[in-house]
């Protein structure tokens, strides 16, 4: 017997990022497929449903709507009512609909899809070798949005008005261009125009076999791409890339470098399952992989290092690109060494002209300056140094629900800021190195950026202890509107990494990083923490050493060797005829000993950089920096990676005052015995293993006294990949659970969300 089958109408809301992946079409789909009757539509803060049918197919469409839902899409949270039917015939696609003071994730920029790297490379379609083809489920999204909903209007594509056939696609739920807002095709859409060196147009045929004919000929030219220009020229050419080093003034910072498919970066290095996914992924970011011996990648991309930093191409420009070429490219960032990346045609033209041949350009504005992200895979787990294009601005998500807004400015190097609502914690794309106003204006437009995509008004601002710091700085400017935090700076990183992994109570932080201003006014870097969101103790930090010069001592390592020796050994010690002092100037020499002898100018430091650094010039690896951290770099670098166990050097812990303190003297004097005995590698890796049980005696000590078994990795030491895997293995063996970071850097881009965290929790 047949029984009359119910209609029933349900609302639904879904949150989280629904708008420009496809989500709507999706839904369209779906609801024919199950004969459901209603519409969907974006407002400013959801994606709000009405459907009506049978019982069992709505149950249906719910499963597979969190189930089956596009790739790029994230959904946070669906909710559903049931109401009354109101009898609707056909299902629909309704207009947006702007809701004041609502807000909705954005979806990050993504790589060309496969549907759309197909089409750019068959020779009968309308869209081929077409440099700014996309769809909704790739292309550009947060560099273009303006406001929100999006919308084509408030994006900048508004001003290419789409040609009969994009439009038809646009319109067409069923395409896969329906509603994809930077929808175009060489008829209507952005097009590309090669500059010489002064900016003066080129007329050519087409400007990217042109441009592959330069890069071929050992050119050096300025890209435009998602975010900002790209430098590229031939990788395997020693001459050009000395030509863009010399320019850039630059001569051992790595460049990254970009190769057509999967299969040519297994030419060049050694690539685990893992990184394979990270590269081929949606996000397509820089991964630091192994290199080969053989590799033809010039050794000139990364001088001294066992890594190199790989990408694959991401836009359709790259793809093209890539395939006239034929080579493997240096991309590196168009700027010079300081300078945020540019990201206008003109800002280009001023900022990067003498160091590029030429300009590839294109009248697609970039509304958000947005840097590659940069992952390395450790220990099977991915982990992000530099967080930016592909993964800004998506969220982070807090354990806990915030009930004040906090505008949270960053640190200096490697700056981002953090805002938090709900429980979402924003935390910007990399915005840099915070020493010029370039960087800092960057800095500001992006915070109002954000305020207007996410509907942010912060109500109080968190800053570093660091006086000195412009983002320091430009919080203080702010006292009075909003009210101030000052946040340690390595609390903040241990209270970074405890939230990524969603630990709340205390544990025991171990911050390792160069530079950190102390509570008590002092340098620390070498630091024990026990710390919560709330509050932190500092039970322990490696022993202060003067840095002789100050910030001359972080540019010129040998410094803090002679420093450490002096301090430690005493004077008579540096009359030993160590191999590195005949690379230092007699007279510096001279001047450091009076520096050290008196105190002058040589502020005391608990910093673990420096001991890093002060080892890498006592063996003579580094003496003289070109970038941040180079002399540790290349001492990891130095370290052979078959590793058995190692021999530690001995060293001690005192306690003062409640204080423990790790003291030196025993490892520098064994180090000193050893130089000339041993290869320098497998002094290295001693010392490697002596910091990574330095860590474990103290955590033991600590966890005697306090009972805690969690211990938290956080700041930038360790982003040497030797120390953390040392150390995890001899911590987990004791008995530890041991936090790293993933999806913050580890490095100053993570203590953002730690400042943020620590002054909206109450
Ligand atoms: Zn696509
Ligand atoms: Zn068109
Ligand atoms: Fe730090």
């Amino acid at each position: 017997m047949a029984r009359a089958k119910t209609v029933e109408l349900a609302q639904i809301s879904v949150r989280g990022v629904v708008q420009g992946v496809g989500f709507r079409p999706f839904v369209y789909q779906l609801a024919t497929k199950h004969e459901l009757k209603g519409w969907v539509l974006n407002t400013s803060g959801d994606v709000k449903i009405e459907v009506e049918g049978e019982r069992e197919a709505l149950e249906q469409f719910l499963a597979e709507l969190e189930g089956e839902a596009p790739t790029l899409a994230r959904i946070e949270a669906i909710t559903v009512v049931s109401a009354p039917p109101v009898g609707y015939t056909d299902f629909e696609i309704r207009r947006s609909l702007a809701e004041e003071g609502e807000y909705q994730l954005v979806s990050p920029d993504i790589a060309t899809c496969d549907a759309c790297k197909g089409e750019l490379l068959s020779s009968d379609d309308r869209r081929y070798c077409y440099p700014f083809t996309n769809c909704t489920n790739c292309g550009p999204r947060f560099t273009i949005i303006e406001d929100i909903p999006y919308d084509r209007s408030k994006t900048t594509m508004r001003r290419f008005v789409m040609c009969p056939d994009c439009q038809g696609e646009y319109d067409d739920p069923l395409d896969r261009r329906f509603h994809a807002q930077p929808n175009a095709c060489s008829k209507c859409g952005p097009s590309l125009e090669l500059l010489d060196g002064d900016g003066e147009v080129i007329a050519c045929d087409d400007v990217i076999t042109t441009a592959g004919r330069l890069l071929n000929e050992g050119k050096i030219l300025a890209i435009k791409g998602l975010g900002g220009f790209h430098l590229a020229c031939d990788a395997t050419s020693d001459k050009a890339i000395e030509l863009l080093r010399h320019r850039k003034r630059r001569p051992y910072k790595p460049l990254a470098i970009m190769l057509a498919t999967m299969d040519q970066v297994k030419e060049h290095c050694f690539v685990c399952a893992e990184e394979e996914k990270l590269l081929t992924s949606p996000q397509c970011p820089i991964v630091l992989l192994r290199w080969k011996d053989d590799s033809s990648v010039s050794r000139k991309v990364a001088p001294g290092l066992k890594y190199l930093g790989v990408m694959l191409p991401y836009t359709p420009l790259h793809h093209v690109l890539l395939r006239e070429t034929g080579l493997p490219l240096v991309m590196t960032s168009g700027n010079l060494s300081e300078e945020p990346i540019a990201k206008d045609n003109d800002e280009a033209l001023r900022r990067v002209k003498g160091i590029t041949d030429y300009f590839v350009v294109h009248n697609r504005d970039i509304y958000a300056r947005y840097d590659d992200s940069v992952a390395i895979v450790e220990g099977q787990k991915p982990q992000l140094i530099r967080r930016a294009r592909g993964y800004a601005p998506y969220p982070v998500h807090l354990p806990f629900r915030t009930k004040k807004q906090v505008l949270a400015c960053g640190a200096e190097l490697k700056n981002t800021f953090c805002i938090t609502k709900d429980n979402y914690a924003f935390i910007s794309q990399h915005i840099g190195d915070m020493e010029n106003l370039e960087t800092l204006e960057h800095f500001e437009n992006t915070i109002e950026l954000y305020k207007k995509l996410f509907r942010l008004e912060p109500e109080v601002v968190a800053y570093d202890l660091h006086p000195e710091y412009l983002s320091t700085k430009y919080a203080k400017e702010r006292a009075g509107a909003l009210s101030l935090v000052g946040v340690q700076h390595h609390h903040a990183h241990i209270v970074s990494c405890m939230v990524e992994n969603g630990v709340q109570e205390p544990v025991i932080g171990i911050a390792f990083d160069g530079t950190g201003y102390g509570s008590d006014g002092t340098i620390w870097g070498g630091e024990f923490l026990v710390a919560d969101y709330k509050d932190f103790q500092r039970v322990g930090h490696l022993e202060y050493v003067p840095m002789p010069g100050g910030a001359a001592a972080i540019e010129r390592p040998y410094r803090m060797a002679l420093s450490y020796i002096y301090a430690l050994l005493g004077e008579e010690s540096l009359g030993q005829g160590l191999p590195f002092l005949k690379e230092v100037d007699g007279h510096e020499i001279n001047i450091i000993k009076r520096q050290l002898e008196r105190g002058i100018n040589s502020p005391p430091t608990s910093s673990c950089g420096r001991l890093f650094d002060g080892v890498s010039a006592l063996l003579g690896i580094r003496g003289k920096v070109d970038y941040e951290a180079q002399a540790a770099v290349e001492l990891e670098m130095a370290a052979p990676d078959e590793i058995d166990e190692a021999e530690a050097y001995p060293f001690s812990i005192v306690e003062q005052d409640g204080v423990r303190i790790v003291k030196l003297k025993e490892l520098f004097r064994a180090i000193i015995l050893d130089i000339g005995r041993l290869p320098v590698g497998i002094i290295s890796l001693r010392f490697h293993y002596t910091v990574a049980q330095m860590i474990v005696k103290m955590c033991q000590l600590i966890a005697d006294d306090q009972a805690l078994c969690k211990a938290a990795l956080s700041g930038g030491v360790f982003q040497n990949r030797l120390l953390v895997r040392l150390t995890v293995a001899a911590l987990e063996k004791e008995g530890f659970e041991v936090l790293t970071h993933s999806l913050v850097p580890t490095n100053d881009g993570g203590i953002s969300l730690g400042q943020a965290v620590i002054s909206s929790w109450e």
